[in-house]
């Protein structure tokens, strides 16, 4: 695969803003070169290239830094993969639905096209001879796969992207925003056989830091300077970089996502035992999606209670999403989803 035939080509051209900075080492220096103010706690502009931080994330997932890319939340990553790749009003990507909503979004922000076709009931790639073959001879320079998926919970199996993977001349964009919970293994190991992978993930979810704005890509390292030449030259702040290398030397971490885990069993034991939730898919991320007739009267309900929970009806019939919250909260959820049932079934009858 040569990278520069994905490339939006008048990006081949294309001077990159150089920070003045970015080749000296050390604190050692007198710095009068970027109109900064001379002294203060935050005065100084950030490592564009994250170097410390991208080392750590490297080494936590067994890859070399120059393979690792940081964007300002994962929303940035995806928004970069559009601009990086897609000529506006020309070149086209796809997705796999229901999925994560931003795909969408970022597509019309970028004037690409995006098309989609459904997941099988299962959540699966609905991958046949016909599409793969359908696959090698489109012009899709993104497939997003959303994996575990946002809204359903359901994991794409590993063999399902690697039929993926080898049936598209494009980059495929596996987006493992919730891989931390998952039962399975993440796809990064995949990305030396696989050189049109690109694999995205986030501190937002399992690491517990969506206020840090911290979203990560995996790819090849041609990929990777590519969205490093077209970011924002700052693009993570330094404190914010500071606060994510402490979490990632925090070893509370995996037992902290154990309890999640643990806790969504139990949360989906609980509901399950209701009888207005028909039905709740199965999960490996830290929610659970549930389809009930009263979905919509249901999310009032708690509303009115103080209880938020996301509507997904649009994406995939009366159903709503529920994020795994504390035990107390779990507890306080299930409870007033039963006193709804109580409520409604009192009103049947009278
Ligand atoms: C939550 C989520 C993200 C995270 O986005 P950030 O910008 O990193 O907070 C990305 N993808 C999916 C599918 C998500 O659900």
């Amino acid at each position: 695969m040569n990278i520069e035939n994905l490339i939006r080509p008048s990006l081949l051209t294309m001077n990159p803003y150089v920070s003045a900075r970015h080749e000296i080492k050390g604190d050692e220096h007198t710095y009068l070169d970027a109109n900064e103010f001379p002294d203060g706690d935050w005065n100084r502009y950030p490592d564009p290239y994250q170097a410390e931080l991208r080392e750590k994330i490297a080494r936590e997932k067994g890859v070399n830094t120059e393979n690792v890319f940081l964007g300002n939340g994962s929303d940035e990553v995806l928004d970069l993969l559009f601009r990086v790749f897609c000529t506006p009003g020309k070149d086209r990507a796809l997705q796999f639905t229901p999925t994560y909503g931003m795909y969408r979004v970022l597509a019309q922000l970028n004037d690409v096209e995006l098309s989609s076709i459904p997941l099988t009931t299962s959540g699966d790639l609905p991958l046949d001879p016909s599409l793969e073959n359908y696959l090698n001879n489109s012009q899709f320079k993104l497939i997003f796969v959303c994996s575990p998926n946002n809204p359903l919970g359901t994991l794409v199996k590993r063999n399902e992207l690697i039929r993926l993977l080898e049936c598209s001349p494009g980059l495929v964009v596996v987006d493992e925003a919730y891989i931390d919970f998952a039962s399975a293994e993440s796809v990064i190991n995949l990305l030396e056989e696989f050189p049109n992978l690109v694999v995205v993930q986030t501190m937002s979810k399992a690491w517990a830091s969506a206020g840090l704005r911290i979203g990560m890509a995996y790819a090849q390292s041609e990929v990777i300077e590519w969205l490093n030449k077209v970011k924002p030259p700052y693009n993570i702040s330094g404190p914010n970089a500071q606060l994510a290398i402490q979490k990632l030397s925090e070893n509370r971490h995996q037992s902290a996502i154990k309890e999640v885990v643990q806790r969504r069993r139990l949360l989906r034991s609980a509901l399950a035992k209701l009888a207005c939730i028909k039905f709740i898919y199965p999960s490996e991320t830290n929610f659970l999606l549930i389809k009930s007739a009263k979905a919509t009267e249901i999310k009032i309900f708690l509303g009115e209670r103080k209880i938020i929970i996301r509507d997904r009806s649009s994406d995939v019939k009366n159903t709503l999403r529920i994020s795994v919250g504390t035990e107390e909260e779990c507890n306080r959820l299930v409870k007033l989803i039963q006193q709804f049932e109580n409520e409604e079934s009192t009103v049947y009858r009278s």
